[in-house]
């Protein structure tokens, strides 16, 4: 039986690799979350965990709660635990420390986090190669390329192409100015969490996941694409240097990505209808002009060292103040443009990461 560990159990990737966890029969060995205590408390009495995690002001009180046999710890503790795959599902800057963590305690890590490698990249892996921990995506587009890529030599691939659904507004309405955060919310094809579902609508989560992929699979950001495929079946594909492409195609059920990293190289059957082959699949280029977010990731990407800190720093307190209903939809990508434009040129360190973080929160709060 594999032991898992899952840090953000109680967001969308986290109880979705609950239900992983179920109908495998994992051991689940430690759950870290943050503010849903309700949660955290309902999936120990379930699953038995040996330490959980949460924010520090609920402490008191979960550890008054918590079962028999479950101890309350800190995250990083519960990213160290003794297990076969940590699933590392915290959202934004706060999911890289307790990733760091598993690292180096030399676990196989389920990275669904994206961040870690948008703002660290060189550096993770570094500390993955020198704790022999590895890494296999979670996100579905790094998912889908990682399938792809399984057998394949990196030398021999032209490009790495992400599909993006478009999100809610692709075509519609024509001026998005006005667009109020329960719209934006309104995702066609996926159900995430709210951070990931606003970037979804400005293309800027497209952004993220092309340093993503840049980092992850260290190739050029000159070989990553994007397309816009509206049904998100295709999940991403590689086009190889002989022009012979390679698909992954699968229903939009983040449950056989979570899988799919977990188990790695095996494919165990999933209790979930097969996806019938039937339909239009369509492919577009993204629009640059109605999502300049997208173009920032690349711009940052070219920049280099703290570029994308900046940018992704920017963009947690973009998306915070839209949701707020303090910023409008369009100014997210001007917070983002504002920020970059004045970023530090330094080489990425750890030291450097963390005050560019400090640094850009600072500059995208700044009223306009
Ligand atoms: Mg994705």
């Amino acid at each position: 039986m594999k032991r898992i560990v899952i840090l953000g159990a109680t967001g969308s990737i986290g109880t979705q690799a609950l239900e992983v966890a179920t109908w495998r029969g994992y051991q689940v060995v430690g759950l870290a979350a943050n503010q849903n205590t309700e949660l955290l408390l309902k999936q120990a009495y379930r699953y038995r965990p040996l330490l959980v995690s949460c924010a520090p002001e609920a402490a008191q009180w979960v550890r008054q709660a918590l079962p028999d046999g479950t101890r309350l710890a800190t995250a990083d503790e519960v990213a160290q635990l003794e297990a076969d795959t940590v699933v590392a599902a915290i959202p934004g800057m706060a999911g890289l420390k307790p990733t760091l963590a598993a690292l180096r305690a030399g676990r196989h890590v389920a990275l669904a986090n994206k961040e870690a490698m948008v703002v660290a990249g060189p550096l993770v892996w570094q500390v993955a190669r020198a704790h022999g921990a590895r890494l296999t995506p979670v996100d579905s587009e790094h998912s889908a390329i990682f399938q792809c890529l399984v057998g394949e030599r990196l030398e021999d691939v032209a490009e790495l192409i992400l599909t993006a659904s478009g999100g809610p507004f692709r075509t519609a309405p024509e001026n998005l100015s006005a667009v109020t955060p329960e719209q934006a919310l309104k995702h066609p094809t996926w159900n995430m969490g709210h951070k990931v579902t606003i970037d979804s609508a400005t293309l800027f989560n497209k952004g993220l996941e092309v340093l993503e992929a840049h980092f992850l699979f260290e190739l050029p950001l000159d070989k990553i694409k994007v397309v816009i495929h509206p049904q998100s079946l295709v999940h991403g594909l590689v086009r190889f240097n002989d022009g012979s492409f390679k698909a992954q195609i699968g229903p939009h059920d983040m449950r056989l990505p979570i899988q799919y990293g977990i188990e790695y190289p095996e494919r165990p059957p999933v209790p979930l209808a097969p996806l019938p082959l039937l339909g239009t699949w369509e492919f577009y280029p993204p629009d640059l002009k109605r999502f300049p977010a997208l173009a920032l990731a690349y711009e940052a990407g070219r920049r280099g060292g703290v570029a994308p800190v900046a940018l992704n720093a920017a963009g947690e307190i973009a998306v915070m103040a839209f949701l707020q209903g303090r910023i409008k939809f369009t100014d997210i990508p001007r917070v983002l443009e504002r920020v970059l434009k004045r970023a530090p040129q330094v080489p990425l360190s750890w030291e450097a990461i963390a005050e560019t973080d400090r640094w850009a929160r600072e500059v995208a709060l700044e009223k306009q």
